[in-house]
């Protein structure tokens, strides 16, 4: 079956030929902005490495128990790599732990895959430690990396890899993509791909979850009603969102990135630059707002939330953190109707 992967056309093909000829590598790199489609690529590479029946040179039947299972991620021969439950980082007993697992024969299929997914979290001991296995490759073993920039990871590990970039599509295409494979309208298309950035994983992700739009134009109205609210009534949001206690970090880590996209649209407009915005549907609001501030104000606004959302993930209090946010905002009365 084809990949069916859209906008990463190159490396597809490169993958194919590779899955298909002499050219495999021992470890390959997948690099781009989460939710481009990395993970998604690598598990159809490591389809097309292990399908008994590929219909063509390169591609996997998608139907025989190896393909379901990767697709799952549920193979035997299958090690997935990524921070254990309650951290943040991948550490080294895990790099150790999966190292043992790569030295054993394959189990079902004719190699053994690792998948090492958002690899500039793990510390730099075990990125070291990685670099053994990197630097003496098994024959029946086939690494597949993940990470979100190159210099996020030891330059050791880069150059051991083959290096896949992979680069949002253009909002025309993903638009283009989401109305004719996903079904949507041209203005859900349109929003979607602006929404996105091109990132098609998140694009998909987002077509494929019906409440997605209605949530975030909730969270977007909640936002802008409190602009010209006094500080009670903005905290009275920071605490609803804290509540309940152990849903306070979700709930935040999903209204912050809302946040920060709107504050960067906000200086996309302020400091005149050519950029499409990302919340299209909010452009009076956007406009109006940067008639009120000036640029290092703006800046400081986006520099301060993608503070905040670093600092979510390295276990802040979220209360106070949307609290310490909510200081900040500018007092502005924004109509309060979404296109
Ligand atoms: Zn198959």
């Amino acid at each position: 079956m084809e990949w069916q992967i859209h906008g990463h056309e190159w490396a597809v093909s490169l993958l194919q030929t590779h899955a298909s000829t002499d050219k495999r590598r021992h470890a390959y790199l997948f690099v781009g902005p989460e939710g481009v489609g990395r993970r998604t690529i690598s598990l159809k590479f490591a389809q097309s490495l292990v399908c008994p029946n590929p219909p063509a040179p390169g591609q996997f039947c998608g139907t025989c128990r190896d393909c379901r299972q990767l697709e799952s991620m549920t193979h035997p021969d299958l090690s997935i790599l990524v921070p254990e439950e309650g951290h943040k980082d991948i550490l080294i007993d895990q790099v150790r732990a999966l190292q043992h697992s790569l030295a054993l024969a394959p189990y079902a299929a004719n190699l053994r895959i690792a998948l090492l997914l958002g690899f500039q979290r793990a510390t730099e001991e075990a990125m070291n430690a990685l670099l053994k296995t990197l630097e003496e490759p098994q024959e029946k073993v086939v690494l597949l990396l993940t990470a979100n920039t190159l210099e996020s990871l030891l330059p050791t590990i880069v150059s051991r890899c083959e290096v896949i970039r992979l680069r949002p599509a253009s909002i025309a295409s993903t638009r283009a993509f989401l109305q004719s494979k996903k079904g949507l309208t041209r203005e859900q298309a349109g929003l979607i791909a602006h929404l996105s950035e091109g990132r098609i994983g998140a694009a998909i992700h987002m077509a494929e979850d019906p409440a997605y739009l209605s949530r975030r134009q909730e969270n977007l109205i909640a936002f802008l009603e409190l602009l010209p609210a006094p500080r009670y009534q903005r905290f009275r949001l920071a605490e609803k969102l804290a509540r309940p206690y152990d849903k306070a970090r979700e709930n935040v880590g999903e209204v912050l990135p809302l946040w920060l996209s709107f504050w960067r649209d906000v200086l996309i407009r302020v400091s005149g630059a050519d950029l499409p915005l990302v919340n299209l549907d909010c452009e009076p609001q956007i406009d109006q707002i940067a008639t009120e501030l000036n640029i290092s104000q703006a800046r400081q606004l986006v520099v301060n939330h993608e503070k905040a959302i670093q600092e979510l993930d390295l276990y802040a209090n979220p209360r106070l953190l949307v609290e310490t946010l909510m200081l900040q905002w500018p007092h502005v009365s924004v109509p309060l109707v979404i296109a």
